[in-house]
């Protein structure tokens, strides 16, 4: 659809995170949904931003039905919140840097103290909330704290794939991720769904549930599996 999703497992997505910060190399992680394909199907230069992540990791279950439908190899879903939470892990084993940009005012540094007692070792390098108005603050706060190896990045798409890939060069940031609503997790602020939800790939349909002003862009998700059955049908 357009999209050029990594094949690799949760294990092999956080190892090639971490070579990337260990060899310096920056760039930035993308976690599509299909909303976000969706989202880069409607416009070019978003897909070029998405394709051109170091890592584009399968989040969500329409994207992995999508790809069975379509004859394509995918190891299974790597959710952003899961990925975060393994890089968070090995990070902390080498006090690595963590900044936390995104989500509503105080969510970040809750999430900052939260973390900061789950992972001894990660060192928080600071937090800012997402309702920022010039971007250019957001960078200079982020740098002003000496930088950091990892930053997550939790605006929203494509309001966040936007950033990371605008300012990755301004940044002193050796990877973003692109991670949505994670911080709210992290803080506490949202519950992820229950496991049962999560292994039967209802997951969707939890967040549904719990938030029903969702459902104009869960909208996307049967309109994008038309477009995947077409394309299987027809090749376009
Ligand atoms: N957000 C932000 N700045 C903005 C718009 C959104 O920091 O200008 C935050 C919002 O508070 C939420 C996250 O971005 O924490 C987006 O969450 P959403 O549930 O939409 O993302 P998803 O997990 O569905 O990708």
């Amino acid at each position: 659809m357009g999209v050029g999703f990594d094949a690799v497992n949760l294990t092999e997505a956080v190892d090639m995170a971490i070579k990337q910060i260990k060899d310096g190399k920056k760039g930035y992680v993308v976690t599509p949904n299909p909303e976000i394909v969706y989202q880069a199907m409607e416009n070019d230069e978003f897909c070029t931003l998405v394709n051109n992540a170091s890592l584009v990791l399968p989040d969500g279950i329409g994207i992995i039905y999508a790809a069975k439908i379509l004859g394509e190899k995918l190891k299974g879903r790597v959710p952003g919140i899961d990925f975060a939470s393994l890089l968070m892990h090995r990070m902390s084993k080498e006090n690595m840097r963590l900044f936390l940009l995104g989500a509503k005012p105080g969510v970040a540094d809750k999430a900052a103290e939260n973390l900061k007692k789950k992972y001894s070792g990660l060192v928080i390098a600071g937090t800012k909330d997402g309702y920022f108005k010039d971007d250019m603050e957001a960078v200079e706060t982020v740098n002003a704290v000496g930088g950091a190896d990892v930053m997550f990045v939790c605006l929203g798409a494509p309001k966040q794939e936007k950033f990371m890939s605008q300012y990755q060069d301004n940044l002193n940031v050796t990877l973003c991720c692109g991670l949505g609503g994670s911080l709210d997790v992290f803080a506490g602020t949202v519950q992820r769904a229950p496991d049962i939800f999560i292994k039967l790939g209802m997951e969707w349909f939890y967040r549904l549930c719990k938030e029903p002003k969702r459902i104009g862009r869960m909208m996307k998700l049967p309109l994008f599996m038309l477009l995947v059955i077409r394309k299987k049908l027809f090749g376009r």
